[in-house]
């Protein structure tokens, strides 16, 4: 039996965990939970799992008011909740499905106190992946990524000599705007970015997917989490998103991972540790599919691929300036504020502007982040006038 502390547990990836959880009760038992806003969605998972001793909100209002109603639960607050949550509850396994660089102090926390950590949040290997990994070397953790790509290559590489993989192949929808121009991306909305062709997911993951940047970082997560370099790491464009990703070895022959495209798969892969496990998804049909379609990823078309490789080219805080002005950027295009190229241009002129720091800590990490969240909204600001 697992006990789990959920983190973000009312977004896409928290309720697929939630739905792993309660059908699995023999395996797991969810003792914490995290959440931002969304307090009548963390009521419903309240009353659902009778298990919760721990809960933690972004407000100090919401912490107040949850008390008064649920006795029985130890309830904290803010960025500093998230630790404490995490330190109170002594779980067997964090999952941390939280959206943006607000996920990286809990992966830093939960892996130095030598628990398990299952890692949706991206933006802690992104912005910290040097940091994380020196801590697993530290500690007893496991890290088990629940990213479906990242877990498709955990299966291709299992158990096979490293010093015959030639490239690991990362696939990508490529958005819900693959097959427009460069030109007609000028005037598309929030509405079309927010229709992905073949995931249903977050607001935010949806632009990353629609910018590319998701496959961006996706690439940055491979080279930390299996340590290859990244001219050994190629993107394939794949329409179906059947193929999850592929590692292609020195005797020219491929493994793949196929699936249907439900996230409960990877989520579960995660906290059976890396192993598989029955989970109750529709089928794939492959005579019904009938066929499979493959493009050449072309990474003009999509820049913020390009910046998230020389982000990790440059090291250091770098890869944090690109994620701080891509979280303000795309939140600034979902509220209408800014067109959807200006979130790549913004970008660009952040990691332009700001001075990269080598080897930083996780204290400079995030005034990093402060900084390039303050000057992003500085110049969309500037823009508007
Ligand atoms: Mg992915």
């Amino acid at each position: 039996m697992k006990q789990i502390c959920l983190l973000g547990c009312t977004g896409s990836i928290g309720e697929q965990t939630l739905d792993i959880i309660y059908k699995n009760p023999k395996d797991f038992t969810l003792i914490a939970v995290s959440c931002g806003k969304r307090i009548n969605i963390l009521k419903e998972v309240l009353n659902k799992f009778n298990s919760i001793k721990y809960a933690c909100v972004s407000s100090k209002d919401d912490k107040e008011a949850l008390e008064q109603e649920y006795k029985n639960i130890t309830f904290f607050y803010g960025d500093t909740g998230l630790k404490e949550i995490i330190i109170s509850s002594k779980p067997d396994l964090v999952v941390n499905a939280l959206v943006g660089f607000v996920g990286f102090v809990p992966s830093c926390v939960t892996i130095s106190n030598d628990i398990d950590l299952a890692l949706a949040n991206k933006e802690s290997l992104v912005v910290g992946g040097e940091i994380i990994n020196d801590l697993l070397t530290k500690h007893k953790s496991h890290l088990y990524p629940i990213d479906s790509e990242h877990v498709a290559l955990a299966k291709c590489l299992e158990d096979k000599d490293r010093s015959l993989v030639k490239n690991l192949v990362i696939t990508a929808s490529g958005g819900s705007f693959r097959d427009l121009s460069r030109d007609q991306l000028k005037d598309v909305t929030v509405e079309n970015a927010l229709k992905h062709p073949s995931w249903n997911m977050g607001a935010k993951i949806t632009i990353d997917s629609a910018t590319m940047m998701n496959k961006g970082f996706e690439i940055i997560e491979a080279m930390h989490l299996f340590h290859f370099g990244l001219d050994q790491i190629k993107v394939l464009l794949h329409d179906e998103s059947v193929i999850h990703s592929a590692v292609e070895f020195k005797d020219h022959s491929f493994l793949a991972d196929l699936g249907p495209a439900d996230m409960r798969i990877p989520i579960s892969h995660a906290l059976y540790e890396n192993k598989r496990h029955e989970v109750d998804t529709k089928e794939l049909s492959l005579e019904d599919l009938g066929s499979l379609h493959f493009r050449k990823f072309d990474i003009k078309r999509y820049p913020c691929v390009q910046y998230a490789m020389d982000a990790i080219t440059l090291g250091g805080s770098m890869p944090c300036v690109l994620n701080a002005s891509n979280e303000i950027a795309v939140y600034a295009f979902l509220d209408k504020k800014i067109s959807f190229l200006e979130i790549e241009e913004i970008i660009f002129k952040m990691m332009h502007s700001i001075p990269n720091k080598l080897n930083p800590t996780i204290e400079d990490l995030i005034e990093c982040d402060k900084l390039t969240r303050k000057l992003t909204l500085e110049e969309i600001e500037r823009r508007r006038k």
